[in-house]
Parts: structure tokens; C-alpha cells; sequence
């Protein structure tokens, strides 16, 4: 049995609490070196006091304070706080495998950090990924990290390929990848309607349980953009092999297509415990906790196109792949912020592409050199989304 000592990053989110749904259940095989949150101090004390970690980190400096007296009686766990103490965490010596599973670009530093260090990298995260691609994976490259995906779809095209193929998936004879997409909470809506959806109705998706930014990203498919251009970076290969097919059941996670005709799928209950575990134990198989799939009560399948005219995120998204330089990078940014004043009642649900589509059009894209000229890029289109999004009466 592989034994594994593990850090989560965003260890209070929902991917970080399914991570440690499965850990909990493998004593013997996983153990906790650090967990970390954004500024949940309380949660976080709480499962500090389960998994007793040696370090908890909180990003925010005064959230770190509540958590020393929260865990005063606890003294084995160090508490350190900001973007240094995770920074520190992720790249500790004392773990091994470390969960990227904060939410949007401030997972960035974080997370790389850990691959810089050649942990085995457990890539919830998309955001970082998506905003420094090239960049990121060069610094897998040199460092050896061992890189895997828990999005499900990702996860579902990596035990799909031939393990020595996943950086070279044409040289496996793979002719396709087959991206599905639940469609989200709003997938039948006219366009009229969808201009009057609320962030309630936004963040209850049909399939999955998930934190509330990815779910509105889910709703706008902006989060099938952001995963097309992960594939991408993560199999070595072009939009044009890889192709959205709409699945409302969640049920096949995503496919790859072989030159002889073959596809194929990988299935499974919409849970995330299924990628995570995979990731966890890979290359072995653990039990996950998730309930086994019958495929009799859900009795069809079925597939559509993405309709890229209600949902325009999706063609962003693929537009600033094809640009590339900071474009992917001003994209994420932007649409950080659209999603956060959509969630705050700031914005429409249909102006957030239009913030974004603004934003993209009013930040100059330039050639993306360093992770330096990535994080200044991400401030600038903050900044500018920011403008656009003031001029918006709601
Ligand atoms: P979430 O909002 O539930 O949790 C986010 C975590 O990050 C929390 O622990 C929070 O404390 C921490 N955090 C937030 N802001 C932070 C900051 N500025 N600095 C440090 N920590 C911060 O999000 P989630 O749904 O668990 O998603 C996490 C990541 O995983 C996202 O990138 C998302 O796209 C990806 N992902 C999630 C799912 C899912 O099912 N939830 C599926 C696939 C991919
Ligand atoms: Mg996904």
C-alpha cells in the first residue's frame, strides 16, 4: 500500500471536504500534514481538531489569530497565516502530495509552489492553470511534479489514455477528446429569462454540490471554457480536438476517441470523492465512499450541442486560448470578478460575459514571459473589469 501525507489547500471548499471524506476513511494509507482556508477560521479549527495537521493556515491575517485561540489547547498544530504561510505548506518537506483546491487565481502561487517542490499535485484548481498554462506546465516539466486531475472530466480523459500518452495523446493514436458538460441549472431557459436568474437559483445545480463561484461558472458554461483550455495544457493538444458534448445525467464524465473508432467513456455517480480518491491512490483503486452507479434508474443517455449564443463564456473562452499571451489569464480575471458582483446582486447574470468580452477588449494581451507579467495582468483586468462593471446600472 502506498502511504501518502497529504496537504489540502482550500481544505474547508467542497472539493477539500470530499478530500478528506476519503482520507478519513484510510487511516492507514493517508495521513495530514497541513490544511488551510481562506478566512473560515472556526471550520477550520474543527477539522483541525479531527485530522490533527502539524500546520493550519489561514490566508487572511485576522482569521489566523481567531484560529491560535481557537486551537490554544491543540499546541501540535502550528498556525501560520497569508500567502507566505501557504506558500510554505504547499511546498513543505514533510508532505508528499498536496490537494490544490483553493478557488480562483489566489491558488495560483500556492499551487505552484507545490509543483515547484515536485509534489504530487492533485489539480482541482483550474483557475491557476488556466491563467499561466505554458508557464505552469514548464514548471511541472523541470521540476518532475507528478501532476493529476481531479476535475471529473479531466480525470475521466486520463483513465481514458494510456498513462506514457497523456502529454503525447496523438502518439497514442487518440483522434478526439469528448468534453461532456452537465449544461447547467439553466440549460433549457430562454434567453429572456435567463436575464432575470438569481445567484440562488445560479448556485443550485441539477447534478452536482459545489462552491458557489464554480457553480455560477457552471450556469454560464463559462466553466466548460475554462476546462477546454485546461485539457489543452493538460493532454498537450488544440480546441479543435477536443469537442463539448452537452450530457445533462452527469453520468459519463467525459471520452476519448481512438483512430480504430474506439471510444472511451469513463462512468460514475456525479461525485467528486471518485476523482479525488483516483488521484489520491493512482495508480491504485481505493474505495471512495461513493455509491455504486445504476445504470437501470437512470435508464438514458442523452447529448447536445453547447448553445454558444446563450452562453457565450464558452466561445471567450476558446477566443482567448486562440490569442493567447495573458489573454487566458485576463479572461479568468475578469470573470472572477463578473461572478462575484453577479453573487453580490451587482450584476446581471447576462452582463457577465459582457464584462468579460469588455474587459478582454480593453487589457492589451501580451506575450505571457513570466508569472510576474501573469499576476500583473490578473490586477489590470480586475481593475478594468471592475470599471465596466460600475457603469452597469442593475
Ligand atoms: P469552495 O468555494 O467550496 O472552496 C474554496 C476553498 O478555498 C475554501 O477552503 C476557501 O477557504 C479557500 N479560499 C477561498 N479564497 C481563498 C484565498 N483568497 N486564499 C486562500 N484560500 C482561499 O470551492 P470548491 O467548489 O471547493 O472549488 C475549489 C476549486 O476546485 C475551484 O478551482 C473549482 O473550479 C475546482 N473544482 C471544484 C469542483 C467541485 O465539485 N466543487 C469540481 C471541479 C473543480
Ligand atoms: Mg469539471
Amino acid at each position: 500500500m502506498n502511504q501518502r501525507v497529504v496537504t489540502i489547500l482550500g481544505a474547508t471548499g467542497s472539493i477539500g471536504l470530499n478530500t478528506l471524506d476519503v482520507v478519513r476513511r484510510h487511516p492507514q494509507r493517508f495521513s495530514v500534514y497541513a490544511l488551510t482556508a481562506g478566512t473560515r477560521a472556526e471550520e477550520l479549527a474543527q477539522l483541525c481538531r479531527e485530522f490533527r495537521p502539524q500546520v493550519a493556515v489561514m490566508a487572511d491575517s485576522g482569521a489566523a489569530k481567531r484560529l491560535e485561540t481557537l486551537l490554544a489547547d491543540l499546541p501540535e498544530t502550528r498556525v501560520l497565516a497569508g500567502e507566505q504561510g501557504l506558500c510554505e505548506v504547499a511546498a513543505s518537506s514533510e508532505s508528499d502530495t498536496v490537494m490544490a483546491a483553493i478557488v480562483g487565481a489566489a491558488g495560483l502561487a500556492p499551487t505552484l509552489s507545490a509543483v515547484r517542490a515536485g509534489k504530487r499535485v492533485l489539480l482541482a484548481n483550474k483557475e491557476a492553470l488556466v491563467m499561466s498554462g505554458q508557464l505552469f506546465m514548464d514548471a511541472v516539466a523541470e521540476s518532475g511534479a507528478e501532476l493529476l486531475p481531479i476535475d471529473s472530466e479531466h480525470n475521466a480523459i486520463f483513465q481514458c489514455m494510456p498513462p506514457s500518452q497523456v502529454r503525447n495523446p496523438h502518439g497514442a493514436g487518440i483522434t478526439r477528446i469528448l468534453l461532456t458538460a452537465s449544461g447547467g441549472p439553466f440549460r433549457t431557459m430562454s434567453a429572456d429569462r435567463l436575464q432575470h436568474v438569481t445567484p440562488a437559483q445560479a448556485c443550485a445545480h441539477p447534478n452536482w454540490s459545489m462552491g458557489r463561484k464554480i457553480s455560477v461558472d457552471s450556469a454560464t458554461l463559462m466553466n466548460k471554457g475554462l476546462e477546454l483550455i485546461e485539457a489543452c495544457w493538460l493532454f498537450n493538444t488544440t480546441p479543435e480536438f477536443v469537442d463539448v458534448h452537452v450530457h445533462p445525467e452527469s453520468i459519463i464524465h467525459s471520452m476519448v476517441e481512438y483512430a480504430d473508432g474506439s471510444v472511451l467513456a469513463q462512468l460514475g455517480s456525479p461525485d467528486m470523492r471518485t476523482p479525488i480518491a483516483n488521484g489520491l491512490a493512482w495508480p491504485e483503486r481505493i474505495d471512495a465512499g461513493v455509491a455504486p452507479l445504476d445504470l437501470f434508474s437512470i435508464g438514458r443517455f442523452h447529448f447536445e450541442r453547447p448553445d454558444t449564443d446563450r452562453f457565450p463564456c464558452l466561445r471567450l473562452a476558446a477566443d482567448a486560448f486562440a490569442e493567447g499571451g495573458t489573454s487566458p489569464a485576463v479572461l479568468n480575471a475578469a470573470n472572477e470578478i463578473a461572478v462575484a458582483a453577479f453573487l453580490e446582486g451587482r450584476l446581471p447574470f447576462t452582463r457577465i460575459p459582457v464584462i468579460i468580452e469588455q474587459t478582454l477588449a480593453s487589457t492589451e494581451s501580451v506575450p505571457a514571459r513570466s508569472f510576474e507579467t501573469i499576476f500583473a495582468k490578473d490586477a489590470e483586468a480586475r481593475a478594468r473589469a471592475r470599471e465596466h462593471i460600475a457603469l452597469v446600472a442593475v
